[in-house]
């Protein structure tokens, strides 16, 4: 019998289990990186925030001249299906447009076949609830903005995975680079916030506008936080009260020690739990969620 546990993906208009899901090695997603993706999350057997994650997605798409023939609602069907298929309750679930191939002998982009690809996988986290992050600030520059829009959700990870790299060799488990600037913008999967003063702060620019970096904002102005989008530079980050890392992928996630030195206590902080509960009570408010139904066949 078919296992879908591992997770189930939707590629060529099929529903297949994970590992056997394959595009072709000429597709231009792989070949260049000729892509954009978005990734919600499902919790307790509810999408968290799927507007959202759909509007970035279909701007994206829209930035790059990538098509689908689906519509949001059949977006939504699709997703719900991986998710119901592999029977699971939290789940990281990834919607994939890629440029597809060109016409044989072509290297025209406009001649391309999109192609549209989605799977869900049992949920990810880039920091495992109870643990805490070790950061290390790279000197590498982030891929400039005027070169990739980070504002689309890109697969142009080399900068943050040799920076990972350089974070292992500093005894750190995770990284964050640069602008031209000096000032620092973001990590492998996640926005960075600090916190000095009861003061937070987070950059503005170079940076994907993380959907739970909004969530974090909306959140911290509700309880009365000071909240900046602003320039930050490493030595803010380096004698910060509290910083902390947000992303789908586990949501706020408290940064505890950075380039090997504790920040305040080396324990989480007040701000960052107080949101990071917040964060999670949140993931029952009808407002943000959409549960899934687990008995509908598409
Ligand atoms: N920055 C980058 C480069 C990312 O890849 C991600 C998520 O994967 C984020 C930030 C966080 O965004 P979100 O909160 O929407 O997951």
């Amino acid at each position: 019998m078919t296992n879908f546990t591992q997770g189930t993906a939707f590629i060529d208009g099929q529903y297949l289990p994970i590992s056997e899901a394959k595009i072709s090695i000429l597709d231009w997603g792989f070949l260049h990186s000729d892509a954009t993706y978005d990734v919600v999350h499902v919790w307790n057997g509810k999408f968290f925030r799927l507007d959202d994650h759909f509007e970035r997605f279909y701007s994206g798409m829209k930035k790059l001249h990538l098509e689908i023939p689906y519509s949001k609602n059949e977006l939504q069907t699709i997703l719900s299906h991986c998710v119901k298929q592999s029977g699971l309750n939290n789940a990281y679930v990834e919607m994939i447009t890629t440029r597809g191939q060109p016409e044989p002998g072509s290297r025209d982009p406009r001649r391309c076949n999109n192609q549209f690809i989605a799977f869900a996988i049992p949920f990810v986290w880039v920091c495992k609830p109870k643990t805490s992050l070790n950061l290390f600030i790279s000197e590498r520059q982030r891929i400039p903005t005027e070169s990739v829009d980070p504002m689309i959700k890109n697969y142009h990870w080399l900068d943050l995975v040799m920076g990972q790299y350089e974070a292992f060799s500093h005894d750190s488990e995770t990284v964050v680079l640069l602008d031209q600037k000096g000032n620092v913008t973001e990590g492998p999967g996640f926005n960075l916030f600090v916190v000095k003063n009861k003061i937070i702060s987070t950059p503005a620019n170079g940076v994907l506008q993380g959907i739970t970096r909004k969530t974090t904002i909306e959140l911290a102005r509700a309880q009365g936080f000071d909240i900046n989008e602003k320039d930050v530079t490493p030595e803010q980050v380096r004698y910060a009260d509290e910083v902390f890392a947000t992303s789908t992928a586990g949501g706020i996630m408290p940064i505890t020690a950075v380039d090997n030195k504790l920040i305040a206590d080396g324990e989480m902080g007040e701000t960052t739990k107080a949101l990071q509960s917040a964060y999670w009570l949140l993931h029952d408010d009808p407002k943000h969620t959409i549960a899934i139904d687990y008995s509908i066949n598409p």
